[in-house]
């Protein structure tokens, strides 16, 4: 029951405040054509992290965790004309899907997409990026956030996707990989002084979950 008035108050505010995207559209079209899961973030999410994003006045930004760039597109869009964004894709078949989706948003010259593991391709990155979004395999997560730290200038911003996995992320026995994932990168932040951090619980139209937010000291 809760979750119906969680997606009409979403419905609501996004009909309200964000305005018909034709090409945002066109990319989830895509990805349903493509197989690809429904796992992206929401409308209000994408236009919470370019918000975000033109808030610090970031330049540059990486992502991990692409799937079809719908996420990416929020994010590039918020980025001048010289601006760069860096995203990471396991998955080949993601990876094509997103490179289609984000020609057809215009922004292909702006975003990088690079196939492989996130944890092969963030060794050879340089920075420093403005903000980071970590939104790939929540096991990795520890290991997603370290690479963002070292790649961070201070002042940017790194946002952690999907932290409060339905309430079961309090299950401190738990051998759910992403669990377990979710718990080492709340402690690794947690104990890090060069960041300080939030969360932020969220509800709507994709359920019960969170974003922790941490700003580079
Ligand atoms: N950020 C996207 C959005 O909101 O539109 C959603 C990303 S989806 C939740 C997670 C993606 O991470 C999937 O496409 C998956 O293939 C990818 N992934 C999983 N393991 C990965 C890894 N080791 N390296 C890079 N990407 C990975």
């Amino acid at each position: 029951v809760m979750t119906e008035v969680w997606r009409s108050v979403d419905e609501y505010f996004t009909g309200q405040l964000l305005a018909p995207d034709p090409v945002l559209d066109a990319a989830l079209e895509a990805n349903a054509l493509g197989g690809l899961p429904t796992i992206d973030v929401s409308p209000a999410q994408g236009k919470l992290l370019h918000l975000l994003a033109r808030s610090v006045g970031a330049r540059r930004v990486l992502e991990v965790g692409t799937l079809g760039g719908y996420s990416t597109i929020w994010l590039a869009r918020a980025l001048p004309a010289d601006g760069r964004l860096v995203t990471c894709e396991l998955d080949p078949h993601h990876a094509e899907v997103a490179r289609a989706n984000l020609a057809r948003a215009g922004l292909d010259a702006v975003v990088d997409v690079r196939v492989g593991p996130a944890l092969d391709t963030l060794p050879t990155l340089d920075g420093p990026f403005d903000l980071a979004f970590i939104d790939a395999d929540k096991a990795s997560n520890a290991e997603y956030f370290r690479h963002a730290l070292r790649l961070s200038r201070p002042g940017a911003m790194i946002v952690v996707d999907n932290v409060v996995r339905g309430g079961r992320v309090v299950e401190a026995g738990s051998d759910d990989p992403s669990i377990r994932g979710t718990r080492e990168v709340t402690e690794v932040i947690a104990a890090e002084p060069r960041v300080e951090a939030t969360i932020v619980q969220t509800v709507g139209a994709k359920g019960y979950d969170g974003f922790l937010l941490a700003v580079v000291n």
